[in-house]
């Protein structure tokens, strides 16, 4: 299997092979014709499967297929919720170089720095947002942030966001996006809090197991 058989854009594929990706892992093979088709996903996958790319590749597909409004007027129209700040940003930074030949714009919202670059950023427009729990929920309960026009949702590493005490936090982040979107969960455990959120949260999703 190559990515050039995943129907991945020649502007993502030009920026795999600068990241010099010769080929799919695993997850990539199975995850990414699934949330192409605009499917809900159920992953179980730890870091270093390439998990990152495996909901990214497709987003920046996705989303770069729709027309992009010139920068002040965008929407974020994906977002990804992750437990720590440096997984946003290993995730923001995979993103950048993935998109590096789209017109797409990522942003990263974390904790325990200033929030006036972030919010600059967010005015400048931004397509992808990548956030941590906490600070995008101080962001929400300042009217700071819109995302009514969210179409895809990402939960990774779901588990440790409900360890860290952040599952308030996602829930009402969750209550702020779209009901009608696309929704793709990641954990590496299954306790019963995150099936059922699971259950609750996925329409007919794909089940990736690794
Ligand atoms: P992740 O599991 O998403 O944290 O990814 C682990 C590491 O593998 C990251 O440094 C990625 O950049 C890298 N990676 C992900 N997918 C691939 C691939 N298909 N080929 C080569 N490296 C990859």
């Amino acid at each position: 299997m190559t990515f050039d058989k995943l129907n991945l854009s020649p502007d993502i594929l030009k920026a795999l092979s600068k990241e010099n990706y010769e080929k799919p892992t695993p997850i990539q093979e199975q995850a990414i014709p699934a949330v192409l088709a605009g499917k809900d996903l159920l992953g179980c996958a730890q870091t270093g499967t390439g998990k990152t790319a495996a909901f990214s590749l497709p987003i920046v597909q996705l989303l770069s297929k729709q027309q992009v409004p010139p920068k002040a007027g965008r929407s974020i129209r994906a977002l990804i919720l992750t437990p720590t700040r440096e997984l946003a940003l290993q995730i923001y930074d995979n993103i950048r170089g993935y998109a590096q030949f789209t017109r797409l714009r990522c942003s990263a919202i974390i904790g325990g720095v200033s929030q006036k670059g972030q919010e600059k950023a967010l005015e400048q427009g931004t397509d992808i947002l990548v956030a941590t729990p906490g600070r995008l929920n101080d962001f929400l309960n300042q009217k700071q942030i819109e995302l009514s026009h969210v179409q895809i949702l990402v939960l990774d590493e779901a588990d440790r966001m409900l360890d860290m005490g952040f599952i308030r936090d996602v829930k009402r982040i969750i209550a702020s996006v779209p009901a009608r979107r696309q929704t793709l969960l990641f954990s590496a455990t299954m306790p019963p809090e995150i099936a059922d959120m699971a259950k609750s949260l996925l329409v007919n999703p794909v089940k990736i197991n690794l």
